[in-house]
């Protein structure tokens, strides 16, 4: 019982609100109940001025605006120009309109828009772009490591870093590099050239000769000018060499652009590209790692692992096209990243097939979680061409301690998975 309580309340990841304005009522509220399957919190109007009283009490994550109101047929462009000069931090708006030609797109873009959806409205796209601008703000905050025997230094540098909103760890003694790395999980090592124990470059060439830190940026930060000595750095393992004293801004661009690059190739290793998920070898590896870590505890050591395939798929793909069935697997993708924990972890296990492995919850709160998902999920409206269009997936559910191994928790939920299907699918089954 408690489990189940503790569940609904940390159901979602984020429940943004979303102001959505359109006089027509309908499409208001297909709209409003499709958005928040995702996890969103929608707060409809039918006309401009209550969407102008309620900004006055609370300001959005995000303003989905209709164009043509009774008054005319821009005023929904109108209002946000007039907004946008008036209040300086605004949230970003999409604008939705049975307009397609070019001269309104570009009215839209002046008036400050960040988006602009056709009607009838392909709910998998807003749902990508509110993902893409609401949650962007709340990304992961880069992670440095800084390695310099003057603490002096350091905390100057760290300093800065901080202050742009990173993630810093100081070292001063090079031999506690190793361990700082697991520790911090960082994903740049800023790295001074001379230290009493070893150089810089020295530590580089240790550091890069474990497989796991093979690729993470090192940049050296050094009042050192000759080039030549530069130049070694770099060529001993290091990505780039910045000289003392630096602005502050450069060290911080320099720092940025490496992690968001690191990012994004470490993103290509262990995600899928049409989902942005896990892949199917990274969610397994982390599904053992949760084992491992549960084996170690003798309470609270609970894990449910789920998985889940899309029903009759292939007909989809025979239907509405191979484009609209990838559409259909990216809103299940968005849908389950949204809507569960943080700390749940969400992968695609093959073609049209999901894991999710819940740390802490045993297997009836997860079905339960499950279930709701499902049901959710089938009410969603996939559109291909002006074809609209419902799918639905079964679950199969199976957990730890009951079932000791990776092996055993795949294989029994892949069981539990055929069950939900040989009983007619659209449904959740735990072993
Ligand atoms: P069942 O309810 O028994 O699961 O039936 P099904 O049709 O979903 O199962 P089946 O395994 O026969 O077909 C899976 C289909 O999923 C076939 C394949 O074309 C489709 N599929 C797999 N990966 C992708 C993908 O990345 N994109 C698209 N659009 N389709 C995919
Ligand atoms: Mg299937
Ligand atoms: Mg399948």
């Amino acid at each position: 019982m408690q489990d189940s309580v503790k569940m609904t309340v940390q159901v979602s990841r984020s429940n943004k609100l979303i102001y959505l304005v359109d006089d027509d009522l309908m499409q208001i509220k297909m709209l409003a109940s499709q958005i928040s399957y995702f996890g969103y919190t929608i707060q409809s109007f039918v006309t401009i001025q209550e969407m102008k009283d309620a900004l006055l009490q609370a300001l959005p994550a995000a303003i989905l605006m209709d164009i043509a109101f009774p008054e005319s047929e821009m005023a929904g462009v109108d209002v946000i120009t007039g907004l946008y000069r008036s209040i300086p931090l605004h949230p970003p708006v999409f604008f939705i309109s049975g307009n397609h030609e070019m001269s309104a797109r570009i009215q839209a873009v002046r008036a400050g828009g960040d988006a602009y959806f056709v009607k009838p409205i392909n709910i998998s796209s807003v749902i990508d772009a509110l993902d893409r601008m609401v949650l962007g703000e709340d990304r992961e905050p880069y992670r440095v490591l800084i390695v310099d025997d003057s603490i002096l230094q350091a905390k100057a540098s760290g300093a800065i870093l901080r202050k742009a909103g990173m993630e810093v760890t100081i070292v001063t003694d090079p031999f506690q590099v190793e361990t700082a790395l697991e520790e911090s999980n960082a994903e740049l090592i800023l790295l001074d050239m001379y230290m009493p124990d070893c150089t810089g470059m020295e530590l580089a060439k240790v550091i890069r000769q474990t497989d796991l830190y093979l690729s993470i940026p090192i940049v050296f930060l050094s009042s050192e000018s000759d080039r030549d000595k530069q130049l070694e750095a770099v060529g001993l393992g290091g990505d780039d060499f910045l000289v003392k004293p630096i602005e502050p801004r450069h060290l911080v661009s320099a720092t940025s652009s490496r992690i968001e690059r690191y990012r994004q190739l470490r993103s290509m290793m262990y995600r899928d590209s049409l989902t942005g998920l896990l892949n199917h070898a990274t969610l397994k590896d982390r599904l053992e790692k949760e084992i491992n870590r549960a084996s170690r505890q003798s309470t609270n050591n609970d894990i449910a692992f789920a998985m889940i395939d899309l029903d009759r798929f292939k007909s989809i793909n025979d239907h509405y096209g191979h484009p609209a069935g990838d559409r259909v697997l990216k809103s299940l993708s968005q849908m389950l990243s949204r809507r569960l924990r943080t700390s749940d972890i969400v992968g695609r296990y093959g073609g049209e097939e999901f894991g999710v492995v819940f740390p802490d919850t045993t297997a009836v709160s997860a079905s339960l979680l499950m279930d709701e998902l499902r049901e959710n999920f089938s009410k969603i409206c996939h559109r291909s061409g002006d074809a609209e269009f419902s799918v639905t997936f079964s679950c199969g559910v199976a957990s730890y301690p009951q079932d000791k191994t990776l092996e055993a928790l795949c294989n029994n939920a892949d069981q539990a998975l055929y069950a939900a299907k040989r009983k007619g699918r659209n449904r959740v089954e735990v072993f």
